[in-house]
């Protein structure tokens, strides 16, 4: 546990959690502005996501050389990856090394939760208690609490009768878990499931995958970085800057200019074949329009099925996991190492939950409707997080008004996913309506801490006491958020995360922002040049209820996603 002498009780700024988001806003408002601030983190540990995701096979799908900050020369040169993607212990380690060699964690108060943030108008200053009934101040809060932090274990009759041992992926032992001889019952196939099913079958006595929805995952061909490759990262700062700033979801390559259907079915399928065999998330960059055109799509869908029933042996095995009901990259797509394969192994099965769901968790495993029972010792859930709300809502936030969660009753209403009516001197980073989660997070963060921080002293240097998104704005907003997903396919599919509907009760609201990142920015900035259009300053309107955004309507190029 890391020792935090905090002694203060008034900062200027507060930021609540300490992962990518949190560590760079800690450095730009102390380092930068020159600002008290602190940082009030859950974890024993920085990383945020990263610190609690260590379960088997935790690994970013977004490539290591552009998964980092590109603030600062000196830290890029200075660090170096060792494979492809990042595996969750690099990632640690990477945040651990950015935290040291800024004197991070001085100010960051770990193994502390937050229970409630109080904004009091006449002051001006936000509260924010922790669990063990603390208070502190700060003129300026700043939520740093990441999309998929709240774990979502589902509500299955009799769980609490379960006598073994039960994990959510998302709040892994640090300890890690032993499957030796273990049966072990797996529920959930998103990005997570992909990646820990074929971890732990190597390792268990036996694995039993429930599969509610079957998804496409592309092969991530993971490779260890050899020495040239890591040197030309290492020297080649500017020009990797430049590119995840410049591409529509800060991923550090390029999507192809190229219409699936304007190239003859051979070529389509020779590039689609090359794009495999480059492997990863670069997949869905081999046409512009397979989130666009359902034609597009659907050739790409169908190739990915194809592959998937050529790598599984059993066909009735191939037969459920290619039976997939929505259109390819429309839901977040996976990228594995050995997934399908996996299901070739003899102490691996496969439940279709789609012909018969769990009746209920009983005390020696899963029983099906069907009457089927699987014994098992341990289950694990990878069943997702209450994204993105979830994690804001968890901090029982009180503005001058209303709480978030009344404000938020019908779904989240915010501006630019920066700010939140009736919310002062409160930003969120990577908040609903922005890219976040259709991008390459550190890109999207460190544009929205950048942002925050110009914003913040731009009111310091004002001396403008109090700054709140409009209603008008935030309103033009969320509806402009939810057109540009209309003008997709990621729309069409209505059991997503993206749009709340992974959990019961949840309003459905699509939630991040699909116009891409280098628009997204474009409109930050032009607010800013326009004097903060649709924020009020010390209560003065900064312009007229009438607005609109000026943006490229999504295309084939700008899309982020
Ligand atoms: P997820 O995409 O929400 O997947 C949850 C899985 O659990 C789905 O297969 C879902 O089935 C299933 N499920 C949920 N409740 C269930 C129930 N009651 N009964 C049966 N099945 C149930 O969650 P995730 O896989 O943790 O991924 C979440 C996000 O985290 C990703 O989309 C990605 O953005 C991020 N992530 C990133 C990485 C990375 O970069 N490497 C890795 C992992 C995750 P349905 O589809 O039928 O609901």
């Amino acid at each position: 546990m890391m020792e935090t002498n905090v002694t203060d009780t008034f900062f200027d700024a507060l930021v609540i959690g300490a992962g990518f988001s949190g560590l760079y806003q800690l450095h730009r408002l102390r380092d930068d502005l020159g600002l008290s601030t602190l940082v009030i983190e859950k974890g024993s540990g920085v990383g945020g996501t990263w610190f609690w995701n260590r379960y088997p096979g935790a690994r970013c799908d977004s490539e290591s050389q552009g998964y980092a900050y590109f603030f600062s020369r000196e830290l890029h040169e200075k660090w170096q990856w060792t494979e492809r993607y990042p595996a969750h212990t690099e990632i640690r380690k990477y945040l651990n090394y950015v935290a040291d060699s800024l004197n991070l964690k001085k100010d960051i108060m770990f193994d502390t939760k937050v229970s409630a943030c109080r904004f009091f108008d006449d002051d001006k200053i936000w509260q924010v208690r922790i669990e063990d009934g603390r208070v502190f101040y700060a003129k300026w809060l700043i939520s740093a609490v990441g999309c998929l932090s709240a774990a979502n274990v589902p509500e299955i009759p009799g769980l609490a009768s379960f006598k073994g041992d039960c994990y959510h992926t998302g709040k892994w032992p640090k300890e890690g878990v032993d499957f030796s001889g273990v049966r072990v019952g797996q529920i959930g196939t998103g990005s997570t499931g992909i990646q820990v099913a074929s971890e732990i079958a190597k390792t268990c006595k036996h694995l039993t995958v429930f599969q509610r929805t079957a998804n496409y995952s592309i092969p991530a061909r993971n490779t260890v970085w050899d020495n040239t490759y890591a040197d030309w990262v290492r020297n080649h700062y500017e020009e990797l800057k430049a590119l995840v700033r410049s591409t529509p979801n800060g991923h550090p390559f390029r999507i192809s200019g190229n219409l699936a259907m304007e190239v003859s079915e051979e070529e389509r399928n020779d590039m689609f074949e090359a794009a495999w065999a480059k492997g990863g998330l670069r997949f869905r960059g081999v046409f512009s329009d397979l989130l666009t055109s359902e034609k597009s799509n659907e050739a790409a869908a169908n190739f990915i099925k194809s592959k998937i029933r050529q790598k599984v042996t059993d066909p009735d095995k191939a037969e459920i996991l290619s039976d997939i009901d929505h259109p390819y990259a429309a839901k977040r797509p996976p990228i594995d190492t050995n997934y399908f394969e996996t299901f070739n192994r003899e102490n691996v099965s496969l439940v279709n939950l789609k012909a018969d769901p769990i009746k209920e968790i009983i005390p020696g495993g899963i029983s099906l409707k069907s009457g089927d029972v699987r014994d098992l010792d341990v289950i694990i859930f990878a069943t997702g997080f209450d994204a993105m709300t979830g994690p804001l809502l968890s901090l029982d936030i009180e503005g001058s008004c209303l709480s978030l969660k009344e404000y938020w009753a019908e779904g989240p209403r915010n501006y630019l996913g920066l700010a939140i009516p009736g919310f002062p001197n409160l930003f969120t980073i990577t908040g609903p309506g922005s890219p976040s989660v259709l991008s390459n997070m550190p890109v999207s963060i460190e544009q929205h801490v950048d942002w925050i921080t110009d914003c913040i002293k731009y009111c310091v240097s004002g001396g403008y006491m109090r700054i709140e998104a409009e209603e008008h704005a935030a309103q033009n907003w969320t509806e402009h958020v939810r057109s540009t997903a209309e003008a997709t396919l990621l729309a069409k599919v209505k059991h997503s995360w993206y749009l709340g509907a992974n959990i019961p009760g949840k309003p459905r609201v699509f939630t991040p922002y699909a116009g891409g990142l280098v628009t997204y920015r474009k409109i930050c900035n032009s607010i800013v040049r326009d004097g903060y259009k649709g924020f009020l300053l010390d209560q003065k309107t900064t312009q007229g209820p009438k607005m609109t955004f000026d943006f490229e309507a999504p295309n084939v190029t700008n899309l982020g996603v």
